[in-house]
């Protein structure tokens, strides 16, 4: 994963919680100084237990740190990076977007960023269907995204979730209603 994925993670510890806690979880739970170069890949298991860590010293359980954190992500990604929603005027060519526009940018300004991969099916016009795939199975994170990238455009939706990597399936289901 990304050390700007780190660098995220940190800020909204830092922002929500205040720097004694980031301190606290680099001192008690992490065996590095916790300096992350945004364009250098650290182990995903580095990722993961920072993700613990946050969860065990704020309270909050795994899937609501992840929830929070995408949402947060997407805010400051789009601050950092304004190019990638600069091309889509709406949530829904945004989103459908991500596989084919997005992620290629990413893959020009990062090396090998392991992106998971989307494909898509429109079972009517109100209705985006995006198939999540990564081996990491964050696909809790890839909620909190598009909870981010629909306040981002000021769309609601109604997000589920009917299929899981979690729970054996192949592929996540992310089923985004536009209301
Ligand atoms: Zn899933």
């Amino acid at each position: 994963m990304k050390g700007v994925i780190f660098n995220i993670l940190e800020e909204m510890v830092i922002e929500h919680k205040g720097m004694a806690v980031w301190n606290d979880i680099l001192n008690q739970e992490m065996n590095d100084e916790g300096v992350y170069t945004a364009g250098e890949s650290y182990p995903d298991e580095k990722l993961f237990a920072l993700v613990h860590a946050v969860s065990k010293h704020t309270n909050l359980a795994i899937e609501e740190v992840l929830a929070t954190f995408g949402e947060f992500l997407f805010g400051k990604l789009a601050a950092r990076y304004p190019v990638f929603i600069e091309g889509a005027a709406d949530l829904k060519t945004f989103l459908k977007s991500i596989d084919s526009v997005i992620h290629v940018e990413v893959k020009k300004l990062y090396n090998n960023p392991n992106l998971p991969s989307f494909t898509y099916s429109e079972p009517s016009s109100d209705v985006l269907v995006m198939y999540y795939h990564s081996p990491r199975k964050l696909c809790l994170l890839a909620e909190g995204l598009i909870r981010g990238a629909a306040s981002h455009y000021e769309t609601p939706i109604q997000l589920s979730h009917p299929v899981c990597m979690h729970q054996g399936a192949p592929k996540c289901e992310l089923s985004v209603r536009f209301l």
